[in-house]
């Protein structure tokens, strides 16, 4: 009985391995990018056009879900949405669990944020309301961004989020809009899980990632970087949390003011990925450096593309999400969509093992010629000094005080754990 039962189990993997090779020798399967959304993300609220990439979920994320779904930018069935509207799509990723919440945020923020009290607690990011089914959203948008990664790292390819990164959250409160820190989350889940050793977040909103250095500070597995424009209070600089500044307002041109950030993002990158060797990248892809920095959007486009470039001739696989961006819709959907899009080019064009040159001379446009990908050379194009600053480094003694402080919070607002339990449960048992 349990030899036959064995005999068929074999069977079944040599079917599979060998049609998983008719498919790839016949060149059928093109590795294509792979996205998950779920209606209730937006976890926002009709609100002001200010701040409009947390409050009013409800028109950006769907529009730029419809666009991805209208243009066929994704294959159905690599759409992985509760949404409708997509034939052949494949089931949407649940909430994320409860113990890779508390392993990022304390317990008596989590409580706040699960059940609405204390309110000023709860709505320290600047929401103007709790309602669980905003609260559901935040765990579904986290839940999504959890399954995409584990797909990248599967699959070795891009994958990506409808949803939002939330990278001002730090481990007890809100901040900016953001409510859970589901980069932070994911990473230290990721780690927890034996998924990878090594993850980078990349992140290169036009805010500073301050509640995602919070967090992360001091964790030997993980590496933060962010380049942005604007400061938002985080840690300095440390072993694992890499921060710049770029000085945008000392170029007044566009097409310089541009090689300035291209430039600054094409000499840090490389390195830093370089002497982490990350098993995947996490890359927070805002767009508000065009709102609020002037940066074009062919520029973000390029961006994006060298992102996803680098890390597909490093072999490293990526997971986007979306990210600041204050525009008019029309333009955000543009920008957004322009993510996705590069993630295409990249996949279809790079193969992993390609060379990133910089030596293009048009600072928009990049190609690949045998085996080689080239970039446009920004530093030559700008032929300045590239405006950037680099805050202050923290010693090692001064890292493990941060981490000791850290733990301290975490000990004193743990709650048991039933109590945390109750409140996450009570936020399923009633239907959406
Ligand atoms: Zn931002």
């Amino acid at each position: 009985m349990m030899r036959g039962h064995f005999k068929c189990m074999a069977a079944l993997l040599l079917l599979s391995f060998l049609s998983s090779l008719i498919h790839t020798e016949a060149g059928q399967e093109i590795p294509g990018q792979e996205i998950w959304y779920h209606t209730g993300y937006p976890g926002g609220v009709e609100g002001p056009r200010r701040g409009m990439s947390a409050l009013t979920g409800p028109t950006k994320m769907p529009a730029i879900f419809d666009a991805v779904w209208r243009n066929r930018l994704v294959e159905p069935k690599n759409l992985h949405t509760d949404s409708p509207a997509v034939q052949g799509r494949s089931p949407a990723a649940p909430p994320i669990d409860l113990e890779s919440l508390r392993a990022a945020h304390t317990d008596r923020y989590l409580k706040a944020v699960l059940t609405g009290e204390p309110r000023n607690l709860a709505l320290s990011q600047g929401l103007p309301l709790w309602n669980q089914a905003i609260a559901r959203g935040w765990l579904l948008n986290v839940g999504g961004l959890s399954a995409a990664c584990e797909a990248a790292l599967r699959k070795r390819r891009i994958t990506g989020n409808l949803g939002h990164g939330y990278h001002h959250a730090s481990m007890d409160r809100g901040m900016g809009f953001c409510t859970l820190n589901g980069l932070a989350i994911v990473a230290l889940k990721i780690i927890r899980e034996g998924k990878a050793n090594r993850v980078m977040i990349i992140d290169l909103d036009q805010h500073e990632g301050n509640g995602t250095a919070d967090i992360l500070l001091g964790e030997p597995q993980i590496r933060h970087v962010s380049i942005y424009g604007s400061y938002m209070g985080g840690p300095p600089a440390a072993a694992n949390n890499h921060v710049f500044q770029v000085q945008h307002g000392a170029f007044p041109g566009e097409t310089e003011r541009d090689a300035n950030y291209l430039s600054i993002t094409s000499m840090t990158l490389p390195g830093l990925l370089r002497s982490q060797n990350p098993d995947l990248i996490l890359y927070q892809a805002g767009m508000d450096p065009h709102d609020g920095a002037g940066i074009s959007a062919r520029a973000l486009a390029i961006r994006d593309a060298y992102v996803f470039a680098l890390a597909r001739s490093m072999h490293i696989p990526v997971t986007w999400v979306l990210a600041g961006g204050y525009s008019d819709l029309d333009t955000l959907v543009q920008l957004h969509t322009g993510t996705v899009r590069m993630a295409n080019e990249v996949l279809a064009r790079v193969k992993p093992g390609d060379r990133v040159d910089l030596r293009g001379k048009n600072p928009y446009d990049w190609s690949v010629q045998e085996k080689v990908v080239i970039f446009p050379d920004w530093k030559s194009i700008l032929n300045k000094n590239p405006g950037i600053s680099r805050p202050d480094s923290m010693t090692d003694a001064q890292v493990q005080e941060f981490v000791a402080a850290r733990q301290r919070l975490f000990r004193d607002q743990r709650l048991p754990k039933e109590e945390v339990q109750a409140a996450y449960q009570g936020l399923f048992l009633v239907k959406p």
